[in-house]
C-alpha cells in the first residue's frame, strides 16, 4: 500500500478557491507557505466503508497517483505531494491555469486547422508517451484537455484526470464500462478487454468536434447515444464539414473504426498527412482548411450549459440521498459537487 504524507495539507499549504469539481471531489488553488508557489490541490473524499456510495477507494486514489507519478511529459499535469488524512487524500498538482482548450478556441472568432492541429499534436504527444508506458487514460473529453496558460504566444496543453487511468501490466485483461457516452469507445460500452486504443476512439469524437461543432454520435438520450456508438453510426454532414479538408475526415475516419486493432495509435496518428503532410498539395489543401466556429461556439455552449445542470443534478441527488441516509454517519453535510 501507498504511503502519503500523514501531515496536515493546511499547515503547509493556504487552501484558496475552487477551480473545478469532479466525481469524487474538488479541485481548489493552494498556496505553498514555504515559497509562495501556486498548486492545484485535488481533495479526494475515501469511502468510509465499502458498500458506501459517497467517496473513492483508496485503492483508486493509489492507483491514480501511481499513474500521474509515471507520466513526466510537458503536456502531461505533474504531481508534487499527497497527504493524507482520516477522511480525504490531497494530490498537490502543478497548477494549470489557462483554462480548457474548447473555452479557449470558443473566445476565437475564427480557427484555421493547421493552428488546431498544433493543439492536436500536444494531445497526441502526450498520449504517445502515455500509451508507451502501457498506460490508459480512459476519460479523454474536452473537460481534461487544458492549457497551461492561455496567454503565451505558443499555449501548452496539459492533460489531466487520471481518476479512470488504468496501468497494464503484461498480458493482463483489463475490462471497464467507465467513461462518458459521447466520448466512449465501443468496446468499453460491451464490456470487451481493453487497450489504450480505447483513447484513440475518444481523439477521433473530440476531432469530429473540435472541426464541426457536432458530437457524431450525440442521440437525445445517453442509451441513444451508446446505441449510435455500437453502430458506428456517424456521417459528415455537408454543411457542418463544409470548411473541413479530405484529410481531417480520412484521419477521423481511421479513429472512429469499431475494431481497436484497426484503429490508428497516438504514433501513427503523429505520422498520418493531416498531422504532417506528406506532398505540397496536402499542406495547402489543410492551410486553406478552417475549424466551424460557428457550429462550434454553440457546441461549447450547450457543454457549459450541460455542466451547471449536471451539478444542480448531482446537488438534488445529494439532497435526497441525505434525507434517505438521515442519521446514517455516510450521509453527505451539505449540498456541494464535492462527490
Ligand atoms: P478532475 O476531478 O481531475 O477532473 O478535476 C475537476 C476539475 O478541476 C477539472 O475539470 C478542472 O476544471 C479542475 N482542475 C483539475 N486539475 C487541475 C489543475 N491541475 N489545475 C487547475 N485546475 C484543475
Amino acid at each position: 500500500m501507498a504511503m502519503f504524507k500523514p501531515e496536515n495539507v493546511e499547515d503547509l499549504y493556504e487552501i484558496g478557491e475552487v477551480l473545478g469539481s469532479g466525481h469524487f471531489g474538488e479541485v481548489r488553488r493552494v498556496r505553498e507557505l514555504a515559497t509562495g508557489t501556486l498548486w492545484a490541490g485535488k481533495f479526494v473524499k475515501l469511502r468510509k466503508t465499502s458498500c458506501s456510495l459517497l467517496g473513492l477507494e483508496r485503492s483508486r486514489v493509489e492507483q491514480e497517483v501511481e499513474v500521474i507519478q509515471a507520466l513526466q511529459h510537458p503536456n502531461i499535469v505533474t504531481l508534487k505531494d499527497v497527504f493524507e488524512s482520516r477522511s480525504e487524500v490531497v494530490l498537490i498538482l502543478e497548477i494549470v491555469s489557462g483554462g480548457e482548450l474548447f473555452d479557449f478556441i470558443a473566445e476565437k472568432e475564427m480557427l484555421m486547422e493547421d493552428e488546431a492541429i498544433e493543439f492536436m499534436k500536444q494531445i497526441l504527444d502526450g498520449l504517445g508517451f502515455m500509451h508507451g508506458k502501457n498506460i490508459g487514460h480512459f476519460d479523454l473529453k474536452p473537460e481534461n484537455i487544458m492549457l497551461s496558460d492561455k496567454k503565451a504566444p505558443h499555449p501548452q496543453i496539459k492533460l489531466i484526470d487520471f481518476g479512470l487511468a488504468h496501468h497494464f501490466v503484461p498480458g493482463e485483461e483489463y475490462k471497464s464500462t467507465s467513461g462518458t457516452p459521447q466520448y466512449i469507445a465501443p468496446e468499453v460500452i460491451n464490456s470487451e478487454p481493453l487497450g489504450t486504443a480505447a483513447d484513440m476512439w475518444s481523439i477521433g469524437v473530440i476531432t469530429y468536434i473540435l472541426l464541426s461543432g457536432m458530437s457524431p454520435f450525440q442521440g437525445h438520450t445517453d442509451e441513444d447515444t451508446l446505441r449510435n456508438v455500437l453502430a458506428v453510426d456517424y456521417e459528415f454532414d455537408t454543411q457542418c464539414f463544409s470548411t473541413t479538408s479530405s484529410t481531417a475526415k480520412d484521419f477521423i475516419q481511421k479513429l472512429l473504426v469499431k475494431n481497436p486493432s484497426d484503429r490508428l495509435t497516438a504514433e501513427e496518428s503523429l505520422r498520418h498527412p493531416w498531422i504532417k503532410p506528406l506532398t505540397r498539395q496536402q499542406k495547402v489543401n489543410r492551410n486553406r482548411s478552417s475549424i466551424n466556429m460557428k457550429n462550434f461556439k454553440k457546441f461549447n455552449a450547450r457543454r457549459m450549459w450541460k455542466r451547471s445542470y449536471n451539478m444542480v443534478w448531482i446537488c438534488n441527488r445529494l439532497v435526497r440521498l441525505k434525507l434517505l441516509c438521515k442519521g446514517s454517519s455516510d450521509a453527505p453535510e451539505s449540498c456541494t459537487p464535492s462527490v
